[in-house]
């Protein structure tokens, strides 16, 4: 099978599992995980923070991150299609006592104005803002990457309304790889990142949470009260750091596979949006078949896509897809879009 479902089902390489089982390992709630310590400070590091706080999933992550910088009963904003608003079942609302308002979702293209005008003032009537979420690459947007011009922007409005920035960087990784963006400059952008290891970088498990010392002291906190204090971390930490260390660069091959995959469907009129990282938004409005056809045809011959909606598909590459097969996907998709 190919599996273009997701960039999260890749399975530990060779070299990843020698790390993992070479990995040395400790107590991680008693703080006591070599390798958790290690790689909280690269990660840090590597963003120009303080620090940064090892969990289970990116939505654990981004909760975490999210209380850290809206206190219950405030505001956050975000984008309509934003995952910390679709696909967190609620967190935001049901765990951080957050209220979030939305503005239309665009992707990569957001008007600074129009978040800046949503901000709400302080009073004894309105729900305080206290916070904006991005998304960085945008995932239900195809991997869409907000321009560092726009980023910038935002950060001015934040600071102007004295409200934090969020970044749900979960594939935050394609962005610096397709942009030449430093990973420390979109750090300097935000007051708290969530990263995910577990997507294109291809470690089986992991997030964190990047911020400040004093904000991840308090995180490490209300990461215990979700029920995320892992005890012998470190075999997912050394997966982690093996990642990081070899997974980087290499997503500039998963771009260009997408980029393949997006102009060989392009003449049947069903690729959403210009491809820019490793997701291939299909929008089959005007194609014969729907979503769910489309899905079992490919799955017939061999090939996992995902079925998002009635018209909506999604393609995804990352470490386990080659160019062979790519090719194979290239086949079997035009053959059913042709058909
Ligand atoms: C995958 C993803 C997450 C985190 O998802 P988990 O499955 O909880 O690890 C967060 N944000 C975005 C944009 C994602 O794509």
């Amino acid at each position: 099978m190919i599996d273009l479902r997701s960039d999260t089902v890749t399975r530990p390489t060779a070299g990843m599992w020698r790390a993992i089982s070479e990995a040395e390992i400790g107590d991680d709630v008693y703080g006591e995980d070599p390798s958790v310590n290690a790689l909280e400070a690269e990660v840090a590091a590597l963003f120009g923070h303080e620090a940064a706080l090892f969990t289970p999933t990116g939505t654990m992550a981004n909760q975490i991150a999210l209380q850290l910088v809206a206190p219950r009963s405030s505001e956050l904003l975000c984008d309509a299609d934003a995952h910390v608003v679709t696909y967190e079942v609620g967190a935001a609302a049901a765990l951080g006592g957050i209220s979030t308002r939305t503005w239309a979702a665009a992707g990569g293209d957001i008007d600074p104005d129009v978040v800046a005008a949503m901000i709400r003032p302080d009073g004894f009537h309105a729900v305080p803002t206290r916070a904006i979420a991005v998304e960085q690459t945008h995932n239900r947007r195809g991997g869409e990457v907000i321009p560092l011009g726009t980023l910038q922007q935002l950060r001015r409005v934040a600071d102007a309304a004295g409200v934090a920035l969020h970044c749900d960087g979960a594939r935050v990784w394609n962005a610096h790889v397709a942009e030449r963006v430093p990973l420390t400059t979109y750090g300097a952008l935000f007051d708290t990142l969530s990263v995910c290891l577990s997507k294109g970088l291809g470690a089986p498990v992991g997030s964190l949470v990047v911020s400040s010392a004093e904000r991840i002291a308090e995180g490490r906190v209300l990461r215990k009260r979700l029920g995320g204090g892992m005890r012998q971390a470190g075999v997912l930490a050394a997966a982690g750091r093996y990642a990081i260390a070899h997974h980087i660069d290499r997503l500039a091959e998963d771009h260009a596979r997408a980029a393949r995959l997006a102009e060989a469907l392009a003449p049947f009129g069903v690729v959403s949006g210009a491809v820019r990282t490793n997701i291939v938004a299909l929008d089959l409005a005007k194609a014969a078949l729907d979503a769910p056809a489309l899905g079992a045809a490919a799955r017939a011959d061999g090939v996992l896509v995902s079925v998002l909606g009635p018209r909506v598909a999604r393609l995804v590459t990352h470490l386990d897809v080659d160019d062979a097969g790519i090719d194979r996907a290239i086949e079997v998709l035009v053959g059913i879009l042709r058909s």
